[in-house]
Order: structure tokens, then sequence, then C-alpha cells
């Protein structure tokens, strides 16, 4: 299959533009103030929900929590979230030459259609910019900023990024990072909001919260005003995904998981056929 094009977006604008437009309104934003426990209300007893911080406690008429890959960093909730690393690695500005060869203009994304995950674009400045799967899950969820450099993976990716761009050979790789992002036992989305307790949730993106995390705002929004409109009844409202099963069994499980897709790749790349390897853990996964 050739590779897929879209446009893209400036992700790390898109945060501080909405921080902007945001404290316009009026709101507070409170950094580095890290929220170990969220506390349900009770309406008919008239408790208000509250997070419990770093700093002090935090009580209002609705909590929304939408701390995605981070989630099972918060009290009872280990099982509800897998944080998966997805890398990233930069070149160099391109020539005029290398460009030609390569084709394509700024913004463009492409990705293509192997199982592990990858995905790039050309950026303003005339680098590449490219990523994907593969950085293993850590134990029990854990998450650290040294996850977000794994030379094997960075490696790897300016291997894959070579092979579909031949023309970028030797181009320098300048930049490498990754970061957690969150994933469903079921693969699947959600935006949840108990009236009774106070209590939302949004989140489950497996990669692709961008875009879907301004579908989820809104449609909170209209959840917690108690609005109905065709937001709220979009199928991944309310929807409720089953927990990842405790360890070690979700270690074993997410890197076999990994590995076997790696497998797949390699497999179908060989034969040129599908891997039944491939359908028989997507079955499994829900992936
Ligand atoms: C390398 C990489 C490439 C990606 N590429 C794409 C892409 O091309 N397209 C796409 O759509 N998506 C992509 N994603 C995924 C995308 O970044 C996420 O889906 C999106 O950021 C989710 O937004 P969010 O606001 O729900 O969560 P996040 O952006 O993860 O934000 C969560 C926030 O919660 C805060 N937080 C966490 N725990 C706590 C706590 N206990 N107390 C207080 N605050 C807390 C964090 O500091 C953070 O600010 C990529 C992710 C990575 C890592």
């Amino acid at each position: 299959m050739g590779p897929k094009r879209w446009r893209s977006l400036h992700p790390a604008r898109l945060a501080r533009g909405l921080a902007t437009a945001v404290e316009a309104q009026g709101a507070l934003l409170f950094e580095q103030t890290r929220a170990t426990t969220v506390v349900p209300g009770d309406a008919e007893r008239g408790s208000r929900p509250s997070i419990r911080t770093w700093r002090g406690d935090v009580t209002a008429d609705a909590v929304i929590v939408a701390t995605e890959g981070y989630t099972s960093l918060l009290e009872g909730r280990h099982r509800d979230v897998v944080p998966l690393y997805s890398l990233m690695i930069a070149t160099e500005p391109l020539g005029d030459e290398v460009l030609g060869a390569v084709g394509g203009s700024s913004g463009v994304t492409f990705t293509d259609g192997r199982h592990l995950l990858v995905y790039g674009q050309r950026t303003a400045d005339g680098r590449f910019a490219f990523g994907g799967r593969g950085a293993p899950y850590h134990f029990a969820s854990r998450i650290s900023p040294d996850f977000d450099r794994l030379a094997s993976v960075h490696d790897a990716l300016a291997r894959t990024l070579v092979e579909l761009f031949p023309a970028v050979r030797k181009a320098a790789v300048t930049h490498r990072w990754g970061g957690c992002l969150g994933v469903h036992r079921d693969w699947h989305p959600s935006v949840r909001f108990d009236r009774r307790s106070g209590l939302g949730i949004a989140g489950g993106y497996a990669g692709d919260g961008v875009s879907t995390t301004n579908l989820a705002g809104r449609t909170l929004a209209d959840l917690v005003l108690g609005e109905d409109s065709d937001l709220t009844t979009l199928c991944w409202v309310g929807h409720r995904s089953p927990r990842w099963e405790p360890e070690p069994l979700r270690f074993a499980g997410v890197n076999a998981g990994l590995i076997a897709m790696s497998a797949a790749d390699r497999a179908e790349q060989r034969s040129g056929r599908p891997s039944r390897l491939a359908s028989a853990f997507g079955r499994l996964t829900g992936g």
C-alpha cells in the first residue's frame, strides 16, 4: 500500500494558544501541581467532587480527569490506561536537491499500512520529523523522562525513514524525543460524565488525541451543562473499557503484542501477504 497523506498542525502551538484563550476567559491554570487522588462527590448527600494535590485540595461542582497516559499514576486508577511510548526523530534541514527528490511539501503528513505504526511529515524549515511505536511498555505502567529517548528505537526510526525516502540517507538526525500516550484495554477512547459524583473523564486516544481532545472538550462541556446535543449522542460517550490485567500479565501481554506486530511487519515485507500473527493479535487486543 502506498503512503497515505494528511495535513498537520503544530500541537505545542495549539496547547499554548488554548492556554492563552482560556486564561483570557478568566480560567486559572496551575502548573507544577501534581494531583494524586480524585475524590468523587455525592450529589444526593450534597458533597462535591475534589482533587488532592501535592499543594492542597481543590473542590468544584465538576472535576474532569484528563491525564491521558499518566492516569495510571492516580490512586486507584493503575489499570484504567496503559502508557505506551511513541518516539520521534528530526533530521537536519534538507538541501533543495534532497527535497526535490523526496517531493511533496511541508506540513503534509504520511504513514503507511504497517502494524507497528510510523508517521511523519516535512517541517516548515525543510526537515523530516518522523516517529513511531516500538518502545517497550514498562512494568507497572512506570513513566519517566528517561523513557522518552531509547537509542535502539530512534536508530530503527532513522533506518525506516531511509527505507521510505532513500534520498535522506546522508541527512544527520539532529533531534530525538518521545512521550507517553494513553491506551484503553479495548483501544476505544471515551468521554464520560457522572452527574451524581460530579466526575468526568476523557481519554484513551491511543496516539490520536491532538484533534480528538477538542471533540472531547466540547462534548464534556455539553455533558457538564446537561445539554443534549449531537455531540452527547456520539458512540464514545459513556463507553466503559475493561480494565487492564494486573501485573505481571499486563507487562507480558503488552510487550508480546509489540513484538508480534514488529514480527508481522517483517513477515509481510518478506512475503507480501497479510500476516496471520497480526490478525490473531488484533482479535486479542481489540486493535
Ligand atoms: C511522540 C508523540 C507523537 C504523537 N503524535 C500524534 C499525532 O501525530 N497526532 C495525534 O493526534 N496525536 C499524537 N500524539 C498523541 C497526542 O499527543 C495525545 O493524544 C494528546 O496529547 C492527548 O492530549 P491530552 O490533553 O488528553 O493529554 P496530554 O497531552 O498527555 O496531557 C496530559 C496533561 O495532564 C498533566 N498531568 C498528568 N498527570 C497529572 C497529575 N497527576 N496531576 C496534574 N497534571 C497531570 C500532564 O502534565 C499533561 O499536561 C503523539 C504523542 C506522542 C508522545
